[in-house]
C-alpha cells in the first residue's frame, strides 16, 4: 500500500485564475454554444504568439492532423510519411483518410524524424514511382525536428511537410516558432498538454485559403446559405467556445509554465546524469525545447531497466511512463515499411528500451521532486 494518499502525474493541467475570469465571462454572456466570440480570439492570440498568418481552433490535434492531410490532397492508395517514434494520433489520421503510412526513425541529437533515413527513403520512393503525399515531421517531447535539413529533402520531390508540434508549442526552431516551419502545423491543448483547453487542438499556417477550407471542413462543410446545404463531407470538429475561453487564459501562462517545466528539467539533471548510466534527452543547437516532458535513458548495458524505476515510483504512488513505443511497432501498424536512422542505429527501438519519462508537471514542487529524485537513486544504486 502506498503511504503517499495524492498521486503524482505525469504531467498534469495547471490552471490559475486567468481561465478562471475568462470562463466566467463565458457563463455571464451566455455563449455556452458551440460557437462564440473566444474561438475566434483564442485563434487570433495564438496566431499572433507562433508568428502564423491565420489558425483554427478543433476538437483535437488528431483532429488538426486529419484536415492538414486532407488538405494535402491526401486520399485512398496515396502513402504519407511519418516519424516513428510518436504517439498514434500522430499517424491515424493517414488510415482515416484510406493512405498507408510509411515511417521514419528519429535521429540521436534531436530525437525526431533522421534527415538521412527521410533521404534515403524519398529516393527509393521516387525511384518506385511513390513519392508520398506529405510528410508529418513531429517535433517529440518539447523539442523541434530539424527543419531546415527536412524541408531541403522534401523540396527536392515537393512534397508539404505538416508539422506535428503537438509537444513543441513554445519551442524555437533558429529563432522561429516550432509549429511554423511546414506548410501546416498542429498544436494540442490535450489535458497531459503543456497548456490546456482540457481537449483541443488548433491548426496553423501561412496559407489562410487553405485554413478557411479547414474550418469549413470542421463545421460539418456547410455551405453559407441559410438552409442548410452540404456539397462536400466534413466533420464536426470545432473546439467549442467555452474551451476557447480556457485556452486564451492558458497562453497568458505558456511562456511561465515553458520556464517552470524547464527548471524541472534541470533539477532532474543536476541530481541526476551520469549516475549509473544515466542521460538525458539532448537539447539540439538549432533551437530551445520546452522540455514538456523530461526523458531520461539508460545505458544499454545497466542493469537498472525502466520498468524497475517506473514500478519502484508506482509503488510510492507516482506517475512515470517509458519512451513512446515506435508506430511500426504497433500491431495496428503491422506491416507498414520503416526505414531506420541508418545500418547500424534503429534509434527508435534503441530509445524505446532504454528511456522513461519522469513526472514533468509545472506546478510540481521542489519537495515533490526531490522525492522523486530520492526513488530514482535507491533503484539506480541497488546494483
Ligand atoms: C497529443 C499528441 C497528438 C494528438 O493530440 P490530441 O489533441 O490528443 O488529439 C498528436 N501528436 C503528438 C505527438 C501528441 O503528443
Amino acid at each position: 500500500m502506498s503511504t503517499n494518499p495524492k498521486r503524482i502525474y505525469l504531467s498534469p493541467p495547471h490552471l490559475g485564475e486567468h481561465e478562471r475570469k475568462f470562463v466566467e465571462e463565458v457563463f455571464e454572456s451566455n455563449w455556452i454554444a458551440p460557437c462564440g466570440p473566444n474561438q475566434e480570439a483564442f485563434e487570433k492570440e495564438m496566431a499572433e504568439y507562433v508568428g502564423a498568418a491565420g489558425a483554427v481552433a478543433l476538437s483535437s490535434g488528431t483532429a488538426a492532423i486529419h484536415l492538414a492531410l486532407r488538405l494535402c490532397g491526401v486520399g485512398p492508395g496515396d502513402t504519407v510519411f511519418c516519424s516513428s517514434l510518436t504517439f498514434i494520433g500522430s499517424a491515424t489520421p493517414i488510415r482515416f483518410l484510406g493512405a498507408e503510412p510509411v515511417f521514419i526513425d528519429s535521429e540521436p541529437s534531436s530525437w525526431n524524424i533522421s534527415p538521412q533515413a527521410l533521404e534515403r527513403a524519398l529516393k527509393e520512393a521516387g525511384h518506385q514511382d511513390r513519392v508520398p503525399k506529405a510528410v508529418i515531421a513531429v517535433n517529440l517531447y518539447g523539442q523541434n525536428a530539424d527543419m531546415e535539413a527536412i524541408q531541403k529533402a522534401c523540396d527536392k520531390y515537393r512534397v508539404p511537410v505538416i508539422e506535428d508540434a503537438a509537444e513543441s508549442l513554445g519551442a524555437t526552431y533558429r529563432g522561429k516558432a516550432s509549429g511554423t516551419l511546414g506548410r501546416f502545423g498542429v498544436y494540442s491543448f490535450n489535458g497531459n498538454k503543456i497548456i490546456t483547453t482540457s481537449g483541443g487542438g488548433m491548426l496553423v499556417s501561412q496559407d489562410t485559403a487553405a485554413l478557411d477550407k479547414a474550418r469549413y471542413w470542421a463545421t460539418q462543410a456547410r455551405d453559407p446559405v441559410l438552409h442548410y446545404e452540404h456539397s462536400e463531407l466534413g466533420y464536426n470538429y470545432r473546439m467549442s467556445n467555452v474551451l476557447a475561453a480556457i485556452g486564451r487564459g492558458q497562453l497568458k501562462v505558456l511562456d511561465e509554465r515553458i520556464a517552470q517545466r524547464r527548471a524541472v528539467f534541470d533539477r532532474y539533471r543536476n541530481a541526476l546524469e551520469g549516475q549509473h548510466g544515466v542521460r538525458f534527452m539532448p537539447e539540439a543547437a538549432f533551437g530551445t525545447s520546452t522540455r514538456w516532458l523530461t526523458v531520461l535513458t539508460l545505458d544499454s548495458g545497466s542493469p537498472v531497466t525502466p520498468q524497475d524505476i517506473i514500478a519502484a515510483l508506482d509503488r510510492e504512488n507516482i506517475e512515470a511512463r517509458p519512451v513512446w513505443k515506435p508506430l511500426h511497432l504497433q500491431p495496428v501498424f503491422k506491416g507498414c515499411a520503416y526505414h531506420p536512422h541508418a545500418d547500424n542505429c534503429n534509434f527508435s527501438e534503441d530509445v524505446f528500451g532504454r528511456g522513461l519519462c519522469l513526472p514533468s508537471g509545472s506546478s510540481l514542487s521542489e519537495t515533490d521532486q526531490d522525492r522523486i529524485i530520492h526513488i530514482v537513486q535507491s533503484v539506480l544504486k541497488r546494483d
